[in-house]
């Protein structure tokens, strides 16, 4: 039995034109024709739990999610594997991590049961908008939720709105990147709302990204709210480096988000014959390290861009330095590739992280 109710669409994207888009797609451009909804009613709960045509949502202006920023998400991809069968990576962690953003915000929480049903019943009406898997495309497909009573009264709404919407996409980041460590600006502080995938997160890394930007760097890397000394993030991805003594190094939890790339890597790490280690960096020890030659490989890693290799470091407190050779690391290219073979069904997945859809 569906939990999400269909409501078909009377306009579907013609075939040809939806073979267009999923032959060459666009970062977060092109939806697919349905969407999942669902509605929270305090003193009713969630409701209405409907799959109906993607199209614009009505508002009353002072819905609380306009003034006072109550808005979480989540980003998880489906995958083609050469059989033509599709695929999520790990969805339930998606789900978990969703309730645990809506309670740092004092946000309803979606049950996981919703959660996941409107993954599987989503992704299998919309199936044929999954690109082939060539040049690592895929289904993108952002959950997220909006405190939706027009009240403004500061306290936490009472009715909210839960929606995903499916976007087919190519390779997000596909170049290597050099990182610019802000001086200015910190993305999370200890109590704060990092660990929370939440709008308002993003909007305030706006500045920060263009300042990189701005010396030339692809994406910023994020120092400690409290120190300014202790490596965080990169951008909106965790960060990873490799030493010559062979360990796969990342900051400890904390006030970083829990990524889910992040973990899946830790866990392939002895598998290339690299020690896991969560722990503290400082960043002395990056720039020393990276002098030394201690640090080899450092790279970023998400859902959107799996991994992107990062071949240097620009900053006004530490000066620009040039990781190993310049070039992308080999251990990170082996580890993108294994985690990517694993997604597309070309490698095995030991750990069942893998769930059919369709
Ligand atoms: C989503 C996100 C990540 C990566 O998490 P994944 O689960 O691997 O996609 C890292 N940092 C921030 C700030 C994020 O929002």
């Amino acid at each position: 039995m569906p939990l999400f109710e269909l409501h078909r669409t009377d306009h579907p994207t013609p075939e040809a034109e939806r073979a267009a888009i999923v032959a060459d797609p666009v970062f977060g451009k092109f939806f697919a024709d349905h969407m999942a909804v669902a509605d929270y009613t305090e003193g009713m709960g969630w409701h209405d739990a409907r799959i109906i045509p993607t199209g614009d949502w009505q508002l009353h202006p002072a819905a609380a999610v306009f003034h006072y920023g109550q808005e979480i998400f989540e980003g998880l991809k489906a995958y083609r594997h050469a059989d033509g069968s599709v695929w999520l990576f790990r969805p339930e962690r998606n789900a978990t991590r969703f309730a645990a953003s809506a309670e740092r915000l004092e946000m309803a929480p979606l049950p996981q049961e919703l959660f996941l049903a409107a993954l599987d019943e989503l992704v299998a009406l919309e199936q044929a908008w999954v690109p082939l898997p060539d040049g690592e495309r895929s289904m993108y497909l952002r959950p997220f939720e909006i405190a939706n009573e027009p009240y403004l009264g500061v306290r936490e709404a009472k009715n909210y709105r839960y929606g995903l919407i499916a976007s087919p996409v190519g390779a997000y980041y596909p170049a290597p990147v050099k990182l610019w460590v802000t001086p200015n600006y910190t993305r999370a502080a200890p109590g704060g709302t990092g660990t929370a995938k939440c709008g308002g997160n993003y909007a305030a890394s706006l500045a920060a990204a263009n300042e990189a930007a701005a010396h030339g760097c692809g994406q910023v890397l994020y120092l400690d709210g409290a120190e300014h000394r202790w490596l965080e993030e990169c951008g909106t991805m965790n960060f990873m480096m490799i030493t010559a003594g062979g360990q796969l190094v990342t900051p400890a939890l904390g006030s970083i988000l829990d990524g889910i790339t992040r973990d899946s890597l830790l866990t392939l790490a002895g598998e290339h014959g690299l020690e896991a280690v969560e722990r503290p960096i400082s960043i002395d020890e990056l720039r020393d390290g990276i002098a030394s030659g201690q640090v080899t490989e450092t790279f970023a890693c998400g859902t959107a861009a799996v991994i992107t290799p990062i071949t240097g470091f620009d900053s006004p407190e530490h000066g620009a330095q040039v990781v190993g050779d310049g070039e992308p690391g080999e251990k990170t290219g082996r580890l993108r590739a294994h985690l990517l073979d694993i997604q597309y069904g070309r490698a095995e997945d030991r750990h069942g992280w893998m769930h059919r859809v369709a």
